[in-house]
């Protein structure tokens, strides 16, 4: 699935930079799963079914909800379900990837069971997921995706963060009013 750009990135700096940024870490996961063996048996879909969800700040929320008004308008029902949702609200089994916005989940998503962290010597350590497919789990991979070096970013700047379906709700929300502010004070709206 391709990669998400928004319509007007100029306006807005900080979202082309994270779709580049994801560009670039969808490269690094790429090449580890195919050097490390890691796969996702098909059809799983498991670490997106819990009551836990991922915790993502404002911008990576923002990328999400500004692609669900320009481009996926039919996902602003799932807001409906933030109140009862036992998991995610973008979670679908029937969709193939099992996610309605995979195009531009957050890092924490895509990383997820393809990534791992440094130690205090500065090694990489995977964390891989326990229902993933491994060619040899005995033979750990030296190097990949640092997860917490892609999401550096998010979280220095942006300390607060929120469940993924809490955070997009927000963004959507911030964004509706941002862009009915903007159509209001446009050109064509005072002619
Ligand atoms: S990361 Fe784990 S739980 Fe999630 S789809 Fe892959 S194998 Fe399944
Ligand atoms: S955004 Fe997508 S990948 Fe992330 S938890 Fe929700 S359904 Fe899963």
């Amino acid at each position: 699935m391709k990669g998400y750009r928004p319509k007007d990135p100029v306006g807005d700096e900080r979202w082309k930079a994270i779709a580049m940024q994801y560009s670039e870490f969808d490269r690094h996961i790429e090449l580890f799963s195919g050097e490390s063996g890691a796969r996702c048996p098909s059809g799983c879909g498991i670490c997106c079914t819990g009551a836990w969800e991922p915790e993502i700040t404002a911008p990576e929320a923002e990328f999400a909800a500004r692609y669900i008004i320009e481009a996926r308008e039919d996902l602003q029902q799932r807001f409906e379900l933030l109140q009862e949702r036992e998991c995610c609200i973008f979670y679908d089994h029937h969709n193939p990837f099992h996610c309605m916005i995979y195009s531009v989940r957050p890092v924490i998503c895509r990383g997820f069971g393809f990534s791992g962290y440094t130690d205090k010597n500065g090694s990489f350590i995977y964390r891989p997921c326990r229902h993933m497919e491994c060619s040899d789990p005995r033979k750990p991979p030296l190097s990949g995706p640092v997860l917490s070096d892609y999401q550096a970013q998010y979280t220095l700047e942006y300390r607060e963060v929120l469940p993924i379906s809490e955070a997009v709700f927000h963004a959507w929300q911030k964004l509706q009013y941002r862009f009915s502010l903007e159509a209001h004070d446009s050109p064509e709206s005072r002619e």
